[in-house]
């Protein structure tokens, strides 16, 4: 029998869980408490947002903010409401070859009803599919490291090149604000890792990826003075009422889980990471969306536990994996072989999260010394 908390359904397959003598988990008395203190912080989202608007609205530039979107419900519901605000977006998406076909739809649809410009970056696929093979054989966890990094990247990129101060992103507090635990992914702006796990498990050398490394960041950040605002965190963002909206008024379709728009991001949480990992983001979405009240925790569980992995029916993961590899070029048993061998950490490779750290410790001591 599993552990697991009575209030959210986080469980022992987190690291470092441990419940209280109310039964309730570490993760989710963290997000309370982390909740409390910013409305303690006296946050006051409307009139904030309304500042946050006024300062992006100052840009005389044909564009005055950078929205990344995927063709999910986050960063599209992102979107549509700097449309609403009158601000003058950019859309940048990065295509990494992995695009399910509705999110394409969605994301055509989207940029079509709302007159937004849209700036795709089609990242070099056969460069791509061998960084993977890297990670891969490394046995690494965090996978999507590779597209969350490039596409962070590419977003900053373009808002140099098109001179906005602004990114907006989906990432909120609302659907994603149970911070999720240390074991699941990695720091996602280290650069130095993914080139070294790229050069200790391929013989390729990276020439076009677009990659973001922590000097990079700096630069962006107090060189070019790009921010990235988590836009939604300003809103009382419902995801239903967001899905609906978009359904009605921008030929929007869902997907049976979030973050489920790549193919590759369906197939590696509905299946790899479950089945190598032995860990379930679901646990994670659907206990942030319990916390937020968007859902019951009988509800969640509900859904949860219909099916062992990510997917309504198995014949929908047969496909992803049949897809998968045609994709990759791997047989069945190259996948088999795969999922079978042992973890390793991402800590076995270089990495810029200590430097990362250290610069963010140091940052925090100056501000609170002036
Ligand atoms: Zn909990």
């Amino acid at each position: 029998m599993v552990n697991i908390c009575n209030r959210c359904i986080m469980d022992e397959t987190a690291i470092n869980f441990f419940l209280d003598e109310l039964g309730h988990c570490n993760y989710c008395n963290d997000f309370f408490k982390k909740n409390k203190e910013s409305s303690n912080q006296k946050f006051n989202s409307e009139s904030d947002l309304q500042k946050i608007i006024q300062y992006i609205k100052k840009s005389n530039n044909k564009y005055d903010c950078v929205v990344g979107i995927s063709g999910g419900v986050d960063s599209s519901w992102v979107l549509v409401n700097a449309v609403k605000l009158g601000l003058k977006p950019l859309a940048v998406h990065m295509d990494n070859g992995w695009n399910s076909e509705l999110a394409q739809n969605n994301i055509e649809n989207l940029v079509k009803n709302l007159k937004v410009d849209l700036y795709t970056y089609v990242i070099d696929w056969n460069e791509y599919r061998e960084m993977m093979n890297a990670f891969f054989k490394s046995n690494v966890i965090d996978i999507e490291l590779l597209y969350d990094n490039a596409m962070y990247a590419v977003n900053y990129q373009i808002a140099k090149k098109f001179k906005c101060k602004f990114i907006l992103i989906g990432h909120n507090k609302s659907t994603e604000g149970m911070d999720i635990p240390k074991d699941w992914n990695w720091f996602k702006y280290d650069k130095k890792q993914i080139y070294d796990i790229v050069k200790k498990n391929s013989n390729i050398k990276i020439k076009s990826f677009p990659s973001l490394g922590v000097f990079d960041y700096l630069r962006f950040r107090f060189l070019h003075k790009i921010k990235q605002i988590s836009f939604l965190d300003y809103f009382n963002f419902n995801k239903d009422n967001a899905l609906n909206e978009l359904e009605k008024n921008y030929g929007y379709k869902r997907y049976p889980y979030k973050h489920y728009e790549s193919i590759f991001t369906r197939f590696y949480q509905g299946y790899l990471l479950i089945k190598k990992f032995n860990v379930d983001k679901r646990k994670l979405h659907l206990s942030s969306l319990i916390c937020t009240n968007q859902l019951t925790r009988s509800e969640a569980l509900h859904k949860l536990n219909k099916t062992k992995y990510g997917y309504e029916n198995e014949s929908d993961l047969n496909n992803d994996i049949e897809y998968f590899l045609k994709k990759m070029n791997w047989s069945h048993s190259k996948l088999d072989e795969y999922l079978n061998r042992d973890r390793v950490s991402h800590k076995d490779y270089k990495s810029d999260t200590y430097l990362y750290d250290y610069l963010t410790y140091l940052y925090k001591l100056i501000k609170r010394q002036k």
